[in-house]
């Protein structure tokens, strides 16, 4: 593993509009306005993880703030430009935003890349996920359609779909405008408006695809971002009786009290939390793609992903052959300044979460887990861990039941295909999973036996707009993407005429 030293951050090359963006104090999007400071004057700082320093100023929301947003998101429910306007007029509302973030891929990468420490070929990536996803729910407003119903005679009865009204976003730091782009794309598609809130430690890429929206002509008040902290902003959307859904991307605990706080408002609440995902190796398998696609899966972002198939389980038969693999892989891996492109992993993305999984390194050592790769939190500035590897794990163990949202990978071993179902799906997480083999019929019934909202199999972590995405149980209750999340933004409305009348 190669740790390249921490170029100082007087030295870091970012193209002038982004350096233009952070220079500029940030203010509130609400309405039209796009710098309004917060109704009570404070802000917060955006730190840099890579250098540890301050990368700019961002105004900080408050309920009050939350109370105008909601009034500018009714607002604009029924302004011309948008409730009443044709579905073709919001399609071409979001294929141009689509337009819009590919022309500025650089400066939005660089800006995830400065405020999370995501690497920048990552974060090019993400933009790129980005745009589809605004092109793909592009082609949604002109297609919602109602039906009409076998009713009995003589009456005729059908069914419309209508957007919800205002609906509240709250994103999480890991994938802040990919997150951000699976609230956005949908909602609008089906004519809501939106108040969102960002994750406090990567707000600025969300303020900027804002900024997009609105140069594109979205109509004042579709569109508010407030950043600032989730115990007052976050808690302030959910509790406005206005806010017709919740769209929360986020941890399990916090889902679990927004889902309990919007029922008491008898809300729609979508959550999509934590994940463990279980990542099977059998022995059919191309036991170097297992271990090479696996790897690229695991590290990327650092580990930060809910997805991440952090709970490996490799058949006895080639448990050596796929580890010595992975090790290799994993050891060769650039760590260092996310903003240089050779760059594979980047630091966590704040102090908190580098001290935590420093802690669950110690945890596992601990509890008995063979260090085979990695193990060092390494030395600042920056929050850089370095990608870890324990065999030798045990399920009951908690390294490999809690969500340790990190570089670490933990390695079990299994008999036969019954042991693997039964290791994999013991988890209280149901996010996703994967599966190597070239068995049709096992990866077929694997398709099936496995509890996670996604099995990949031969590969791992692709998504696409057009597939629906999320968890069971205490990994979530609602599916992102594809037809499923536009139509979890509509509510349906029977009309029955009396044809003899
Ligand atoms: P988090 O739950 O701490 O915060 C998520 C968001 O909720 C932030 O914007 C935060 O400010 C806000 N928030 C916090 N407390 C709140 C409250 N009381 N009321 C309203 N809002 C509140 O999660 P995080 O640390 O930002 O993100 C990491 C977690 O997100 C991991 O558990 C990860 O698995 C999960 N995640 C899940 C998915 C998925 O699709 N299932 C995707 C990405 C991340």
């Amino acid at each position: 593993m190669t740790h390249e030293a921490v170029i100082p951050a007087s030295s870091r090359k970012v193209s002038a509009a982004t350096q233009a963006f952070l220079e500029a104090p940030q203010g509130l999007r609400i309405g039209s306005d796009t710098d309004r400071e917060g109704s009570t004057g404070t802000t917060f700082d955006s730190i840099d993880p890579t250098t540890e320093r301050t990368l700019g100023t961002i105004a900080s929301g408050s309920t009050r703030d939350v109370e105008d947003a909601v009034a500018a998101a009714t607002k604009a429910l029924s302004a011309p430009a948008w409730g009443p306007a044709s579905p073709a007029t919001r399609a071409r509302y979001l294929f141009d935003l689509a337009d819009a973030v590919t022309a500025h891929r650089e400066q939005l990468a660089e800006l995830e890349t400065l405020d999370m420490g995501k690497p920048i070929a990552q974060a090019r990536d993400d933009v790129d996920g980005v745009a589809a996803v605004f092109r793909y729910y592009g082609g949604w407003p002109t297609k919602l359609e109602g039906s009409i119903n076998p009713v009995r005679q003589p009456y005729f009865g059908m069914t419309q779909l209508e957007p919800l009204g205002v609906c509240g976003a709250i994103t999480p730091w890991n994938f802040p405008l990919v997150m951000a782009s699976h609230k956005i794309g949908p909602a609008l598609a089906a004519g809501n408006t939106l108040v969102l809130k960002p994750a406090e430690v990567s707000s600025y890429s969300t303020l900027l695809l804002t900024d997009l929206a609105r140069g594109v002509g979205l109509p004042p008040g579709v569109l508010n971002v407030i950043p600032g902290s989730g115990r007052v902003v976050g808690q302030a959307i959910v509790d406005h009786p206005d806010v017709a859904k919740i769209s929360f991307t986020g941890s399990t605990p916090v889902g679990r009290a927004i889902l309990e706080a919007g029922s008491r408002h008898m809300k729609k609440v979508n959550v999509e939390l934590g994940g463990k995902s279980a990542n099977i190796v059998f022995p059919d398998a191309d036991v170097r793609a297992a271990a090479r696609g696996s790897a690229e899966a695991m590290w990327e972002n650092a580990g930060q992903i809910c997805v991440a198939p952090t709970r490996m389980f490799v058949h006895e038969d080639v448990y050596d052959e796929l580890v010595d693999e992975l090790a290799r892989v994993t050891g060769a891996l650039r760590i260092g300044d996310p903003l240089n492109p050779e760059t594979e992993v980047g630091p966590l993305v704040s102090k908190a979460q580098y001290a935590s999984v420093r802690e669950y390194i110690d945890i596992a050592g601990a509890e008995g887990a063979r260090l085979r790769v990695g193990g060092r939190a390494l030395d600042g500035p920056g929050y850089f861990v370095e990608p870890t590897i324990f065999t030798e794990v045990h399920n009951d163990m908690r390294i490999a039941r809690e969500e340790v949202f990190g570089p670490v990978l933990t390695v079990l071993r299994f008999r036969t295909e019954e042991e693997a179902v039964a290791l994999a799906n013991d988890s209280a997480y149901d996010l996703a999973a994967a599966v190597w083999t070239r068995d049709v019929s096992r990866a077929l019934r694997m398709g099936k036996a496995l509890h996670a909202g996604t099995v990949w199999v031969n590969t791992h972590g692709r998504l696409d707009p057009a597939q629906s995405f999320g968890g069971y149980s205490k990994s979530g209750n609602s599916r992102e993407l594809g037809r499923e999340s536009v139509l979890s933004y509509t509510r349906s409305k029977a009309v029955m005429i009396d044809l003899s009348a």
